[in-house]
């Protein structure tokens, strides 16, 4: 993997990656590989502070650089807060991953509002509102990478997803735009689409369900948080300096 833009030489001079979501799951493996990178992770999470503090222990002692940083990514005052107190910290965010979501199941009939309102306010409007505050010190660096963490079900749709499905479609039409508006500063920003991938979101399946999953993945297998964070740690990287407004599905064959 090609290290990040800045020296990582120094620690001072250690560029910043923020990845939301981050104190478990797809969220931490990213938080580990980013640090592997050569960038300081601020660790995002928004209440399991005795988790992000075990992550960013396992960080440091494998020689990498991280920090905490609580928000709740669906308060847009918070975020605001939070990445001014980050960035006048650490410099300007390099390296954005918008993680942090939710998944209420409903079908559509039984959909709540409260649940499609609360879906929305973390899935769609949380990254938005992340992309927005980190994008002020990307623009003034003339440099960053944005990477959405979408869905397989956002780009095919899923029976009982539905309000999840919207959200996680609703990343794809907002990270091109985002791709479209940054470029001429220097910003990139692609969305990954992960399929089904081995978690604690994934854990709650049956067996029965599992089987159904398997016979629709070509590949034959659940991915692993480690096929994600490789995703997105080549996307941060100037490795993909040429690739903006991308989708990058990571889903075994599923969608194709
Ligand atoms: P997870 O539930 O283990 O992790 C989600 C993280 O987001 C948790 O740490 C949670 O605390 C955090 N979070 C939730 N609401 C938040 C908020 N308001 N503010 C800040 N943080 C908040 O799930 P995961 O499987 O690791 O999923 C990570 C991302 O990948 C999600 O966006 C999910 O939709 C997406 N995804 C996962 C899979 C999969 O198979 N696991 C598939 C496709 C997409």
């Amino acid at each position: 993997m090609t290290s990040p833009s800045a020296d990582s030489s120094t620690q001072t001079a250690l560029p910043l990656a923020l990845v939301t979501g981050a104190s478990r799951g797809l969220g931490a493996a990213i938080a580990k590989r980013l640090a592997r990178a050569g960038y300081r992770v601020a660790i995002n999470y928004a209440s399991n502070e005795a988790k992000a503090a075990e992550l960013k222990s396992e960080i440091e002692s494998a020689g990498g650089r991280a920090e905490l940083c609580r928000f709740n990514v669906a308060e847009s005052s918070e975020v605001d807060t939070a990445l001014e107190l980050l960035t006048k910290s650490h410099g300007p965010i390099e390296v954005l991953v918008a993680n942090a979501g939710i998944t209420i199941d409903s079908l559509l009939m039984r959909l709540k509002d409260e649940d499609l309102d609360r879906t929305l306010d973390v899935d769609l409007k949380g990254a938005i509102y992340c992309v927005r505050a980190a994008s002020r010190g990307m623009m003034k660096s003339r440099k960053g990478s944005v990477i959405l963490i979408s869905s397989v079900v956002g780009e095919m749709g899923n029976a009982g997803q539905s309000a999840y499905a919207a959200a996680k479609a609703g990343l794809i039409g907002f990270g091109k735009s985002v791709a479209r508006e940054l470029a001429s500063r220097n910003i990139r920003c692609n969305i990954v689409a992960p399929g089904y991938i081995q978690t604690d979101m994934t854990g709650a399946l049956t067996e029965a369900q599992k089987d159904a999953i398997l016979r629709n993945i070509p590949l034959g297998t659940f991915g692993s948080p480690d096929d994600i964070s490789e995703a997105v740690a080549f996307l941060a990287s100037p490795a993909a300096r040429y690739i903006t407004g991308q989708v990058l599905g990571v889903n075994g064959g599923m969608y194709i």
